[in-house]
């Protein structure tokens, strides 16, 4: 398993992105609207990891809700393995509450979230990219 992401919730993305690239060399940038999740994106591509920063689209996104609830900071981790369903399985039979049936997310990634109650105050990612064609 690895760390596939660390998402920071921000107010406004484009600002945001000025900040890392004051302080990383980040060849590669990608930016996305998922309305899915209500949220705008921009992924920074980092060797061997991507930061994920997430501005809410509307009033009802869940970043809208962090943002006032605790202001900017680390959202969530996303960790990525090889088959999901496998570590959900787990996940739940070690008594783990998710936030949502495994879904599709951005990027045609299957995706859903262990409750932050269930592990240490954390709101985690489990992600898995598509197969490659
Ligand atoms: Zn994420």
């Amino acid at each position: 398993m690895r760390v596939d992401h660390i998402a920071i919730a921000v107010n406004n993305v484009e600002s945001a992105l000025t900040n890392y690239q004051n302080i990383l060399k980040i060849d590669k940038i990608e930016m996305e609207e998922v309305p899915t999740e209500k949220v705008r994106v921009a992924m920074l591509m980092l060797e061997d990891t991507r930061i994920e920063l997430l501005e809410p689209m509307s009033e009802d996104s869940p970043i809208s809700k962090f943002l006032k609830q605790r202001g900017e900071g680390i959202h969530h981790i996303a960790i990525t393995a090889d088959n999901i369903e496998e570590d959900v399985d787990r996940a739940v039979k070690n008594g783990m509450k998710f936030l949502g049936d495994l879904r599709t997310g951005s990027y045609g990634r299957k995706i859903t979230f262990i409750h932050p109650k269930s592990l240490n105050g954390v709101l985690t990612e489990f992600c898995q990219a598509p197969p490659q064609g």
